[in-house]
């Protein structure tokens, strides 16, 4: 019977994303059409609709490449060993240009080792905070600093990407994770959904803090690897 029921609720995710989907392509499909029709009608503007139809365009190739992010669990899972140190450095490396951009730096606070151990996809889980961090950025319209805390906890290694960014609302929070559910005008609402969907896969947890005005902070928790003879690092 429960068997059942979670069959079931797994079909109507399905479903839901499905619709969402469709409905996402159709608005930049039918903008394309509408300018590709007036791009005959008048060629004086030309450039313009061009324009449009090239970011429209943009649209649909983001929105593909987001739902092929998500499909990835499934094809390649490779689970290795992974100091998260090294991990969060390299991705934090990636994101520090378009940090400075917007006047924010990137703090980090680690524990005093060199290696803290967990398993994981490398890909996946880079992606995981490289989708942190970017709505970080995003919330965070006059600079500031990202603090990146890692802390070891009853055998799990938690993750915290705190912001100084425009909060969210209790109703905000309770829509994270809702596919398509974005209050960006070029926003997906894909990022977190993927997020949470590795997280789990990894067989951790996300959590969120957050005060309008004030700021976020999401804490990814994961189970620690600890390799008895190398205890010491
Ligand atoms: P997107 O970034 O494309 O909008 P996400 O799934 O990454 O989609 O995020 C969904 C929504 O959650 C965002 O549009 C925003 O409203 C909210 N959100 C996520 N992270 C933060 C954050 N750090 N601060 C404030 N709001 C956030
Ligand atoms: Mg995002």
């Amino acid at each position: 019977e429960k068997e059942r029921t979670m069959q079931s609720e797994k079909l109507s995710t399905a479903g839901q994303l499905a619709a969402g989907i469709a409905h996402e392509i159709r608005n930049p499909l039918t903008a394309i059409n509408g300018f590709m029709k007036l791009l005959r009608s008048s060629k004086d503007k030309s450039d313009q609709y061009i324009t449009i139809i090239e970011s429209e365009l943009k649209r649909i190739e983001f929105i593909v490449n987001e739902l092929l992010v998500l499909s990835k669990p499934q094809r390649n899972h490779t689970s290795t060993p992974l100091n998260v140190i090294s991990l969060l450095d390299q991705v934090i490396i990636l994101m520090n240009g378009q940090a400075s951009l917007r006047n924010i730096q990137i703090l980090t606070q680690y524990p005093d080792k060199q290696f803290v151990i967990i398993m994981g996809v490398a890909n996946q889980l880079k992606q995981v905070f490289i989708n942190l961090l970017k709505n970080a950025l995003e919330a965070m319209n006059h600079g500031g600093t990202i603090h990146v805390y890692l802390q070891i906890k009853d055998n799990e290694v938690q993750i915290s990407v705190q912001d100084q960014g425009y909060g969210m609302t209790e109703d905000q929070i309770k829509a994270l994770g809702e596919p398509f559910y974005t209050t960006k005008d070029t926003g997906t609402g894909l990022g977190f959904m993927i997020t949470q969907n590795i997280i789990h896969n990894h067989g951790g947890v996300i959590t969120v803090d957050s005060i309008p005005e004030q700021g976020t902070t999401f804490t990814v928790s994961l189970p620690q690897i600890v390799i008895a003879d190398r205890a010491d690092l």
